[in-house]
């Protein structure tokens, strides 16, 4: 027998499980929610790929959120502030510095590791009852008719069958949904690598972050909890391998080179993983009775730390074109879809367009770049304005749906 839902979420990552937790309001009035994932949904032991060995760089609009979804209570305390940050070239003079204070915020941003933050999300979709959660769980077939979206999904060795008016593709940057359904992804591949481990150094990181272009190619070091930091650290695939494969002094040494002496001196190192950098982006984030979400829909270079931030943006605005829309108007239908994708459109190109300039213009650069690279930087740091502007992009304080805007 075929089940009916108004909402199938295809995905449990990050996305996915957000946008399922910011439609608990239409969920207690109704909406009929399904949320499928691969994974085994359990707070603990978690397998899924967003909640990982990789720390996130929670954006103040993020917190925002969290804290609306009475989300924030329960991770704040693996979260640490960012409350100033550095952009800095190594090797070169220049600089830009950003505080906390100067936007009148009490942080930039907060970090937390993936798999805190995952173990928190689904503890909150797991203690909500009228949430139809089905996991582990593999959507095999996806397929559009007048009635909505028709979903095969495998469970157990059986085979359901899924109607929605609207089935959300959360399903990451190799989407089997959008391939089967005919919507194209394009993929820019940086030839790159990011390397993420956990470091500390001798001295207090005094909730500095660090994002520094490194001869290897661009870097971020993220406070966190007990005073270590997240490193981020993009290079080329093969540099990535041979970092990954140093000793531990070895790989010491090539880190405090890149990243001076000022953070202190490095004292250890976590283990560390690699992941492949590419820019994807769905050609279309919606149709009638589909929309494509976080990675699937634009997944970005890490530079800038907004991948999720963005994905969280969207959910949320979805969320509240639902809210407004449903039950007058089908959730599914293309009116409401459409204003969805235009109230995110101009915060997407703009959060898009900062995570793949910032790499290229350093991946690009030659030596006769440089000067002017820190000119710009200099002049960014004494100038007010352009300081204001990227502070508010990057802390997530944008979007047409963002209700706090300052
Ligand atoms: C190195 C690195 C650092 C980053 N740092 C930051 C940062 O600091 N700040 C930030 O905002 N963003 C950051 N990001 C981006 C962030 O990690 C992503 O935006 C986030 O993981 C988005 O996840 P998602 O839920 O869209 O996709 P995914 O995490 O890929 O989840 C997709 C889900 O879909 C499920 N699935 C797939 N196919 C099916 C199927 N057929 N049936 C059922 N389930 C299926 C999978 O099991 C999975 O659970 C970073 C990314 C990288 C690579």
């Amino acid at each position: 027998m075929k089940q009916q839902f108004d909402v199938v979420i295809v995905g449990g990552g990050m996305a996915g499980a957000s946008l399922a937790l910011l439609l608990k309001e239409q969920v207690a009035k109704g909406l009929k929610v399904a949320l499928v994932d691969a994974q085994a949904i359990t707070p603990v032991n978690l397998q899924q790929p967003s909640f990982d060995a990789r720390t996130t760089a929670l954006s103040l609009g993020t917190k925002r959120i969290f804290e609306n979804l009475k989300l924030w209570q329960n991770v704040h305390h693996h979260a640490c502030a960012i409350e100033h940050i550095q952009v800095s070239q190594q090797k070169q003079f220049g600089r830009v510095r950003l505080h906390a204070q100067d936007s009148h915020v009490e942080a930039m941003g907060y970090v937390i590791e993936n798999r805190a933050l995952g173990q928190h999300l689904w503890q909150a979709l797991l203690e909500n009852p009228l949430l139809t959660i089905v996991a582990p769980a593999k959507v095999t077939g996806y397929a559009m008719s007048a009635q909505g979206a028709d979903l095969e999904v495998s469970q157990n060795g059986e085979l359901l069958k899924i109607n929605t008016q609207l089935l959300i593709l959360a399903d990451g940057a190799q989407s089997e949904g959008c391939r089967q359904l005919g919507i194209t992804q394009t993929r820019f591949d940086y030839g790159q690598h990011a390397l993420v481990c956990n470091v500390s150094f001798d001295k207090p990181h005094d909730h500095w972050a660090f994002e520094r272009f490194t001869r290897q190619g661009p870097m971020a070091l993220l406070p966190m909890t007990d005073n270590r930091y997240g490193l981020v650290w993009c290079m080329s695939s093969e540099q990535a391998k041979h970092y990954s494969h140093l000793n531990e002094a070895e790989f010491k040494q090539a880190l405090q080179a890149a990243v001076g002496h000022k953070v202190g001196r490095v004292n250890r190192i976590g283990e560390r993983h690699q992941y492949p950098l590419s820019l994807v982006k769905s050609k279309e984030q919606i149709r009638r009775n589909v929309v494509v979400m976080g990675n699937a829909a634009h997944a970005m270079h890490p530079v800038a730390g907004q991948g999720f931030n963005l994905a969280l943006r969207d959910a949320h605005s979805l969320a509240r074109h639902i809210a407004d829309a449903w039950p007058i108007e089908s959730v599914g239908s293309l009116p409401l879809l459409n204003a969805y994708e235009k109230s995110q459109q101009q915060d997407q190109s703009l959060t898009i367009g900062m995570s793949h300039e910032l790499p290229m213009r350093f991946i690009e650069a030659g030596c006769q770049w440089s000067i002017l690279r820190v000119l710009g930087m200099t002049a960014m740091d004494i100038s007010y304005v352009p300081k204001k502007l990227f502070a508010k992009q990057a802390m997530g304080l944008v979007g047409s749906a963002a209700p706090w805007r300052p």
